[in-house]
């Protein structure tokens, strides 16, 4: 595990810390995105809110993760696709959002059709997400019943 989080940090330029190596074991063992507070509570005070800050942004400069606003307008977190890059981002994908428990989650087979923009306009990143109910609360719900 450790091994594949270095060699992560090194194919994107990144010397590896305590911290890089952590936040992003903690951002890999998740199938959902994380907030900035959310890993705060699950890291805890082993990195300061500063360092695990600079930590987020170097990440998505260097194309480890990839920012996505939740229906709250929270930045959440995830882990790009492996081609992702500094210079170019492609995580097109789709993202869900679910509207019981919050989560957001990159459906990875999902891929963002591409539109054909009207003239004059360049089309630089798409988002898409997708509300509704998760598998997760979706099954906690078939048990309750
Ligand atoms: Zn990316
Ligand atoms: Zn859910
Ligand atoms: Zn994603």
């Amino acid at each position: 595990m450790n091994d594949e989080l270095n060699d992560l940090l090194e194919k994107h330029g990144l010397k590896k810390t305590g911290p890089r190596v952590r936040v992003l074991s903690v951002l890999k063992s998740r199938d959902t995105a994380a907030s900035q507070p959310e890993l705060e509570e699950i890291i805890g005070k082993e990195i300061d809110r500063v360092t695990l800050y600079r930590v987020l942004t170097a990440f998505e400069e260097k194309g480890i993760i990839h920012k996505v606003l939740d229906m709250n307008g929270t930045a959440k977190y995830a882990v790009c696709d492996s081609f992702c890059t500094d210079k170019q981002h492609k995580d097109e994908h789709v993202h869900f959002n679910c509207t019981s428990c919050l989560n957001v989650y990159c459906m990875d087979t999902l891929h963002i059709p591409s539109l054909a923009m009207p003239k004059g306009f360049t089309s630089e990143v798409v988002n898409m997400m997708v509300y509704g109910i998760c598998q997760k609360c979706n099954s906690k719900h078939e048990s309750s019943n």
